[in-house]
């Protein structure tokens, strides 16, 4: 039931907050656009696009992380819901991808020094 349960999404979408075209990562679900770190409320679990609310999820905060370089807290503009996704740096990617498809990360330490 676990990999049903985690089934990643590896279709690729256009950025509803600017308009970028965000390609699929290759080994890793991706949900949020690497240019402004906005993702849609569409998942319950991880990858279901099982949520009806459709909102647009904002980066607030950016947690520095050992482990998984940075941690972007987010909140839905509709809902209020409020969640962490894990940023995709190119220095920690396992996939090959265009510069330009990894997260801004002048964005990331810029929203890290929000709090
Ligand atoms: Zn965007
Ligand atoms: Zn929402």
């Amino acid at each position: 039931m676990e990999t049903k349960r985690f089934s990643k999404n590896d279709s690729g979408f256009t950025c509803v907050n600017c308009g970028f075209e965000v390609e699929p990562l290759i080994r890793t679900s991706r949900n949020h656009c690497p240019k402004c770190l906005c993702s849609l409320h569409v998942d319950v679990l991880p990858g279901d696009r099982a949520n009806e609310c459709a909102g647009v999820l904002r980066p607030i905060r950016v947690f520095p992380d050992a482990k998984k370089g940075y941690v972007i807290h987010y909140k839905c503009d509709k809902c209020g819901q409020e969640g962490n996704n894990k940023a995709a740096l190119k220095k920690c990617a396992k996939d090959v991808l265009p510069d330009e498809q990894y997260d801004n990360e002048d964005l990331l330490i810029k929203l890290t020094k929000l709090y």
